[in-house]
């Protein structure tokens, strides 16, 4: 994996969005160092424009595309974080964005998209049909795709968040990091193992559906079966032609924890009633694994990457009192 992206990627990464996207604050929680006796720490992704880190890999992914690719305009199937942060970053550059998207998704997810700024492309009835008007978007009208987590600037831009946690816990231990396609925590690994190869990083993932963890079980990027998850953030595949997150997690993630729904469920209503956060399920895994003590030992000092905020409040309410139904 040497070289796929390097620190010097993710400091150049850092110079480019520095003017467009805010530093995100590090915070101790009282409530998860005294649970473990540990001093852990939350980063506050959550503190985006945007509610999600992902704004960082987006701009950043745009920033470095060449005068002539920007004016063509980016395109991208996500309706999740991704598309988003595509979206708001390109309406702030004055680049013209097109997000892909099938029938299946619902009205809300649409409107939230249209109402960043972005053109709307519905066609078809599953995420292979965006991907394909995608695709045609790129060979016929020269747009630029910017994938959610497998390319080089992005990995690089989430890469950010590891730079800052070093500024602000030099002494830190360990790195708690949420993992789905891998953009995340490859980024963040990259930054903190450059600057020691004993900080442990930890990906986190849910039992539905850890495409990531079962690729790397299988030496390969493998498919996985996607189902419904608390930590919807983290579904999907990483691509069976993953080129950059996949050797870069497997090289230098040390360990990976596979949470429950109800786990999940107990890191969201923990972070809502112990430290006054709304967080969406994936953003709460490094919690619920600290809460359930799978991280043994987690190190003197702890950091748990809570990584978005975009959540439906009815949903949400129903799981920090009690009543969410759970999937079966
Ligand atoms: C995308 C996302 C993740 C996972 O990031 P990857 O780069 O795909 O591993 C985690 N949390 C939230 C809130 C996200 O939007």
């Amino acid at each position: 994996m040497a070289g796929l992206v390097t620190l010097r990627d993710v400091f150049d990464a850092r110079r480019t969005i520095a003017p467009w996207i805010r530093r995100t604050p590090l915070v101790r929680s009282p409530s998860l160092s005294q649970h473990t006796g540990a001093s852990v720490y939350l980063k506050l992704e959550t503190a985006h424009e945007t509610g999600a880190f992902k704004i960082r890999g987006a701009t950043n992914a745009i920033l470095q595309l060449a005068e002539e690719q920007r004016a063509n305009g980016v395109v991208t199937v996500s309706t999740g974080n991704h598309g988003r942060a595509v979206a708001h970053a390109a309406r702030r550059l004055g680049v013209r964005a097109v997000v892909c998207m099938s029938k299946l998704v619902p009205e809300n997810k649409v409107s939230a998209i249209r109402a960043l700024g972005a053109e709307i492309r519905i066609v078809g009835k599953s995420q292979d049909d965006a991907q394909e008007e995608a695709d045609r978007l790129v060979a016929e009208e020269s747009l630029v795709l910017i994938p959610p987590f497998d390319h080089a600037h992005v990995v690089a831009g989430q890469g950010v968040i590891g730079l800052e946690l070093l500024e602000d816990l030099p002494e830190l231990d360990c790195a708690l990091v949420p993992l789905s396609g891998g953009g995340l925590i490859a980024g963040i690994a990259v930054a903190l193992k450059a600057a020691s190869p004993k900080i442990r990083i930890v990906g986190i993932s849910m039992k539905r559906g850890p495409a990531m963890v079962h690729s790397i079980e299988a030496g390969k990027p493998v498919q996985v079966e996607e189902l419904p998850t608390l930590a919807d953030s983290l579904g999907g595949g990483i691509g069976l032609n993953n080129r950059y997150t996949f050797p870069i997690t497997r090289e230098l993630v040390d360990d990976y924890v596979l949470l429950d729904e109800p786990q999940i469920a107990q890191g969201m209503t923990h972070l809502y009633r112990a430290e006054q956060l709304v967080v969406e399920g994936a953003a709460a895994v490094g919690v619920s694994a600290l809460l359930n003590d799978l991280i043994e030992p987690p190190g003197k000092h702890v950091a748990v990457i809570v990584s978005g905020r975009n959540v439906d409040m009815d949903m949400f309410t129903r799981v920090v009192t009690g009543q969410y139904q759970f999937p079966a």
